[in-house]
């Protein structure tokens, strides 16, 4: 039903904005999980698309940008905003994907990996693959064969090629359902440790699952004293006033059709989160 609608719902949109006019500078964060090889190609073309009508954004500009410098591009077109590219949960295939698609088009992004997983011993890994990143909704023999996390040498490399490594908890827990110490771990204690490994400062943490009901405010609080940016996965436009700490990003799915990811791309589905932005803003003030 939503992908039948997309197309008009897309031409309704951009008529309106015609008539609305210019829109404030901003950026959008584009997220992805694991891609398989098969969806490369149509990585690939979104990239180029991307690139060509809507621009790009490195991690390093988007940070500019959220703490207050004004963008130093203008928009492509009315509701087109520049995106920045981001993974979530360090799957392996997002360093084959970095290596060949991110560096045909030179774009940086930013991936977002839980140490506490890195760390487990590899027999481990994939039952707390299914455990945590899916959340028990997966059992372990059920996961794709081959599916694994990206390693410490390879996650030094894609920093070592600019892209940028950012936090998403010790060990993908829900921090709705944290508190006190294992609030701190989860946050505290996997930047320390992804530091150490990496030999650098981590300056972006996501929440694992990115919903409202994932987030609470003794966790913004906590992560407000560790990192200087939390992305959720609130789909949006971030503008001069996002609060750093209550980042937006839109999940696209690589199998939707053409028209519902332009949707995506072109804020279509923002009113829809309206509330959980308001109530995301609430927390973080
Ligand atoms: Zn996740």
């Amino acid at each position: 039903m939503r992908y039948r609608l997309s197309g008009p719902w897309l031409l309704g949109l951009r008529a309106f904005r015609r008539l609305a006019g210019g829109r404030a500078p901003a950026f959008r964060i584009l997220f992805f999980h694991d891609v398989p090889k098969d969806r490369f190609a149509a990585f690939r073309n979104l990239v180029g698309y991307v690139k060509r009508y809507h621009g790009v954004v490195s991690p390093e500009e988007a940070g500019t940008w959220l703490l207050g410098a004004a963008p130093a591009r203008s928009t492509i077109g009315l509701g087109r905003y520049p995106c920045l590219f981001a993974f979530d949960d360090g799957f392996a295939s997002n360093y084959d994907l970095a290596k060949q698609c991110l560096a045909e088009h030179g774009v940086k992004a930013l991936f977002f990996v839980c140490p506490g997983l890195i760390e487990l011993p590899a027999g481990d890994q994939r039952a707390g693959i299914a455990a945590h990143i899916f959340d028990g909704r997966l059992a372990a023999d059920s996961l794709p064969e081959g599916l694994r996390l990206m390693s410490w040498t390879e996650l030094e490399e894609l920093g070592s090629l600019g892209h940028c490594i950012g936090c998403h908890g010790m060990s993908h827990r829900r921090l709705s359902l944290l508190e006190g110490d294992g609030l701190r771990r989860e946050i505290v204690d996997a930047g320390d440790l992804l530091e150490r490994r990496l030999g650098g400062p981590v300056s972006w943490f996501a929440f694992a699952f990115g919903g409202i009901d994932s987030i609470s405010r003794p966790a913004l609080r906590v992560i407000s004293e560790k990192y200087r940016f939390c992305r959720s996965g609130l789909r949006g436009a971030n503008a001069a006033g996002t609060e750093p700490m209550a980042v937006l990003a839109d999940h696209i799915d690589l199998l939707a059709p053409t028209a519902y990811r332009k949707l995506v791309l072109e804020g279509g589905l923002d009113i829809r989160y309206r509330r959980a932005r308001r109530r995301l803003n609430a927390m973080v003030g």
